[in-house]
C-alpha cells in the first residue's frame, strides 16, 4: 500500500474542486458568444474519447482537463439562453451550485435516519411544492428522475388504491388475475406516458383513446362509459400547444364513477404557480395524482422529476420495502418508502434551492416572462407573414415556414447559424418548427436576437429557392 496517496489526494483536492468551478463559469460565459449547437469539430474529435481503459492511475486534474477540453466544446448549449428546442431549460444559479455541494457530501437520500440533512431539505421541499402548486394539503410526493419516472411511480399509487378498492392486492400478488383495470387516455397522451403503462403491466396499447380537439385537449364529452377499477390519464401542457386538459369538465365526471385521475403535467404544472397562467389550469385540484419534471421549467440540472400522490399511504402502499437490515419505519418521513429507487442521490437538495432562491414571485416572473416571450415570437414570426398553428396559451409556439420541406429546410438553417436552436414536428398533419421557451436565463433581447436569426434563416431559404 502507498500511505502517501490519500494524503497526496486531500491536499490535491481544493486545487481540483477550484479548477473545476473555474472551468464550469468559463464554459458558462461563452454560452452567451459562441453557437449553440455543439461544434461539429469537436464532435469529430470526441472520437479521441474512445482509448482502451487506461492500464494505470493518472492525475485528475488531467482527466478533468481531458473533459473540458474535448467534451465542452461538444455539447448542445442547453444551459445558455437561446435553446429553445424540445422542453429542456437550464439551471438556476443557486440550483447548480447546490447541486455541487450536495455532490461532494454524496448523501445516499433513502434514510430519514442516516441522512437527516438531506431528509430534511426535501421534506421541506415537497410542503413548498404541494403549496405553490395548490394541491391538496394531505399530498405526499417522491423525488424521482423524470417525468417518465413520475407518472410510474403515481400510476403504480394509481394501480394499488383501484385494486385494493376490488380486494386485490397487486404489489403481493401481481397482475395474473386480478380484476381488469380500464386505462383511458388522451390521444395527444405523450409517448412516455404510454411507456409508464407498459411498466406497470398495464399496457401500451390495451388502452382506451379518447378524441382531441383541434387544440389538442381531450374531448370530455367523449370519455368513454366507466365501471369497475379504472384510471384516467389528463395532460397538463400538450409538447405541441402548451394546452391544458379540461380537469374541471373531467375530474367530476370521473369522481362519480369512482375513477382515479392522474394528470401528466411535465411542464405544464408549473402554471399553477403563476397567477397569470394558474387558470389555464383549473381543477387539476380534483385530480388524484400529479407528475412533472423539476429539470425542465423549474431550471434544476438533470435528473430531477417529482410525483405527487392525494391520498396519504397510496404511494409506500406502492413503493415501501422491508428489510431485516434497514431500521423500521419511523416517525419521521422515510424517503425510500415514496420512491421505486432505494439508494439515490439526493435530487431534491436542487429543488429546494430552486424554491429558496426564486421564492413564489420569482417562480411566478420566471413563468410568466417565458410565456410572454414566446407570444413575441409568435408576434415577431407572424408579423413576418409565417403561420402561427397554435394559440399560444403557455411557452410553446408552433410556426410553418411553407411546406414541410422548406420548414425543414429553415430549420436545418437555424440550427447551423446556432444564434439559437429549435427542432421540428408535426403538428395535426402540418410539419412546424417548435419554439419552447423554458430557461430561467432567456432575456427579451435573447428573443429579438433569435427571432432575427429564425427571419434571416427563413429569407435565405426563401431566396435559394
Ligand atoms: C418531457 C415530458 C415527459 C417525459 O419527461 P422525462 O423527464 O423526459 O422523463 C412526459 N410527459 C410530458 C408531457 C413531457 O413533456
Amino acid at each position: 500500500m502507498n500511505d502517501d496517496a490519500p494524503r497526496a489526494t486531500s491536499v490535491a483536492l481544493p486545487a481540483l474542486l477550484e479548477d473545476a468551478a473555474r472551468r464550469s463559469a468559463a464554459y458558462l460565459r461563452s454560452l452567451e458568444q459562441r453557437p449553440v449547437r455543439p461544434d461539429p469539430d469537436a464532435v469529430l474529435r470526441l472520437a479521441r474519447l474512445d482509448e482502451p481503459l487506461p492500464a494505470g492511475p493518472s492525475d485528475p486534474a488531467g482527466v478533468l482537463a481531458l473533459l473540458d477540453e474535448l467534451v465542452s466544446p461538444a455539447t448542445m448549449a442547453t444551459a445558455g439562453p437561446r435553446f429553445f428546442g424540445f422542453v429542456i431549460g437550464g439551471s438556476l444559479p443557486a440550483a447548480l451550485a447546490a447541486n455541487w455541494l450536495a455532490t461532494a457530501w454524496d448523501q445516499n437520500a433513502c434514510l430519514a435516519k442516516v441522512t437527516p440533512g438531506v431528509a430534511q431539505v426535501e421534506a421541506v421541499a415537497l410542503r413548498w411544492l404541494v403549496e405553490v402548486l395548490g394541491l391538496p394539503p394531505q399530498t405526499e410526493g417522491a423525488f424521482v428522475t423524470g417525468a417518465t419516472m413520475a407518472n410510474f411511480t403515481a400510476l403504480a399509487a394509481a394501480r394499488h388504491v383501484v385494486l385494493a378498492r376490488t380486494g386485490w392486492n397487486v404489489e403481493a400478488d401481481g397482475l395474473y388475475g386480478a380484476p381488469p383495470i380500464t386505462v383511458v387516455v388522451g390521444a395527444e397522451a405523450h409517448p412516455t406516458l404510454l411507456k409508464s403503462l407498459g411498466l406497470l403491466g398495464l399496457g401500451r396499447n390495451r388502452v382506451v383513446r379518447v378524441p382531441t380537439d383541434r387544440r389538442g385537449r381531450m374531448r370530455a364529452d367523449r370519455l368513454p362509459p366507466m365501471a369497475g377499477p379504472t384510471i384516467i390519464c389528463v395532460q397538463a401542457g400538450n409538447i405541441n400547444t402548451g394546452e391544458f386538459d379540461p380537469f374541471g369538465e373531467i375530474c367530476p365526471i370521473a369522481r362519480a364513477a369512482g375513477a382515479w385521475v392522474h394528470v401528466d403535467g411535465a411542464f405544464g404544472l408549473w402554471a399553477r404557480a403563476a397567477p397569470q397562467l394558474a387558470p389555464l389550469a383549473d381543477g387539476m385540484e380534483l385530480a388524484d395524482s400529479w407528475a412533472t419534471d423539476a429539470h425542465k421549467w423549474l431550471n434544476v440540472p438533470y435528473d430531477s422529476g417529482l410525483a405527487f400522490v392525494r391520498e396519504p399511504g397510496a404511494l409506500p402502499s406502492a413503493m415501501a420495502i422491508t428489510a431485516d437490515y434497514l431500521p423500521v419505519h419511523q416517525a419521521e418521513r422515510s424517503p425510500a418508502d415514496f420512491t421505486p429507487e432505494l439508494s439515490r442521490r439526493a435530487r431534491g437538495v436542487e429543488v429546494w434551492a430552486a424554491l429558496r432562491s426564486l421564492g413564489r414571485s420569482g417562480l411566478a416572473e420566471m413563468f410568466e416572462r417565458n410565456c410572454r416571450q414566446a407570444r413575441r415570437f409568435a408576434a415577431l414570426l407572424g408579423a413576418a407573414g409565417y403561420e402561427i398553428l397554435n394559440d399560444v396559451v403557455l411557452n410553446q409556439v408552433l410556426v410553418s415556414f411553407g411546406s414541410a420541406d422548406t420548414t425543414q429546410r429553415v430549420i436545418d438553417a437555424i440550427q447551423a447559424d446556432g444564434t439559437c436552436w429549435c427542432g421540428g414536428t408535426v403538428w395535426q398533419g402540418r410539419a412546424a418548427m417548435r419554439i419552447s421557451v423554458c430557461s430561467w436565463a432567456t432575456t427579451d433581447s435573447d428573443v429579438e436576437r433569435s427571432a432575427a436569426a429564425m427571419l434571416r434563416a427563413a429569407r435565405g431559404v426563401a431566396a435559394r429557392a
